[in-house]
């Protein structure tokens, strides 16, 4: 069990960064934490607001590919949890460039300031994305990484460089491989908040091709917790743990479930034109994280119920969100869906 006075949380300010705050202040109130983030259009200082002022805790406004300002607040902590990335698929099919600059060159810069400062840890938080599409069986820690998107590939080139690090230069390092997450903060672009909000406001549900791309939807607390326990009492030999629940669940079920619980009708759904490299399915083998004493609390029909109501209670947390740039990438994402005679 390791134990931490002071951790630096880059891009604490975006989803799944905000939920881990929100635990850690919770559940280890001695750590003291401060966050780094870009504040892109995905990072959002709400979602840490409760925390401003705190004891413990502080926020600074900057890039994890600023060497200068990392240094400076590598040198204050023990160890660097990083949520920091541009993390999303459809985004990284418009503009690859930006993904590689922070989930490739930022990684490296992290990687460079917790070997100076002599971290007791480096964890990155990784994604499943990098195992690349899986038709049969289930990614386990040890498969090669064949990413096909401009997301997936930009994350494993941080794994890879952050394994170089460890193999090099001894950095001690933890990675987590987490399935597709949902929950309460998500920028509203993501496919369960966009099937929620839309169904709010009685928009059509998009999904791609006929809706049966297959995923392992983990709610936001579970991941969380999961990775927490990765970063106090995984051994550093063997670092790389998926995260996952092991339940298969198609889109067509995420659209139906969203629109049962808001009670809205199932013509809202929408099938559009696939996504260029859409990887069919994803699944995880999660022996190694459970055993190691994790197990998820939340079901996805659980998880489901309070996200939407979530949403439902915070209109003015998303609804800001959904305006000018968001639509116009909306519109650029969404194509009709063409058939063979048209
Ligand atoms: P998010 O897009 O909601 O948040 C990312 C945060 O990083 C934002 O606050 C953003 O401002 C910040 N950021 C981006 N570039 C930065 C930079 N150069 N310097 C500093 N901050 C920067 O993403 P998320 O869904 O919370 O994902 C967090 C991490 O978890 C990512 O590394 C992602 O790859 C991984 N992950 C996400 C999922 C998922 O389903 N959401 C699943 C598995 C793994």
């Amino acid at each position: 069990m390791r134990s931490f006075k002071r951790l630096l949380v880059t891009g604490g300010a975006g989803f799944i960064g905000s939920n881990f705050v929100r635990l850690l202040r919770s559940t280890r109130p001695e750590i003291e934490i401060c966050v780094l983030d870009k504040l892109t259009y995905a990072g959002n200082p709400a979602n840490l607001a409760e925390f401003e002022g705190t004891r413990g805790y502080s926020f600074v406004h900057g890039d994890i590919c600023d060497s200068a300002v990392v240094d400076s607040l590598a040198a204050k902590v023990d160890a660097i949890v990083n949520f920091a990335a541009e993390t999303h698929v459809d985004r990284s099919l418009m503009e690859p460039l930006a993904f590689i600059d922070t989930d490739v060159r930022g990684t490296a810069v992290l990687c460079e300031a917790a070997r100076k400062h002599s971290h007791r840890v480096f964890l990155l938080v990784s994604t499943d994305e990098v195992y690349g599409e899986v038709r049969e069986g289930r990614s386990r820690e040890g498969d090669a990484l064949k990413p096909r998107s401009p997301y997936s590939a930009s994350k494993a080139g941080g794994e890879h460089i952050a394994r170089a690090y460890a193999e090099s230069f001894g950095l001690p390092l933890l990675v987590t491989r987490g399935s597709n997450t949902f929950g309460p903060y998500q920028y509203p672009e993501k496919i369960v908040p966009v099937l929620i909000t839309n169904a709010i406001d009685d928009l059509p549900l998009p999904l791609y091709n006929d809706g049966s791309a297959v995923r392992d939807y983990i709610h936001v607390e579970d991941h969380c917790r999961a990775i927490d326990l990765v970063l106090h009492e995984a051994p550093l030999e063997d670092p790389v743990y998926n995260i996952g629940t092991g339940v298969e669940t198609d889109g067509n079920h995420v659209a139906n479930a969203v629109l049962e619980i808001i009670r809205k009708p199932k013509s809202l759904i929408q099938y559009v034109a696939d996504r260029p490299g859409h990887d069919y399915r994803y699944a995880l083998d999660v022996t190694r994280i459970t055993d190691l004493g994790w197990e998820p609390r939340v079901t996805f029909e659980e998880g489901l119920e309070q996200t939407v109501r979530w949403y439902v209670d915070h209109p003015q947390w998303w609804r800001p969100l959904k305006s000018g740039e968001y639509w116009d990438y909306y519109k650029r994402n969404y194509r009709p869906l063409t058939t063979p005679s048209s």
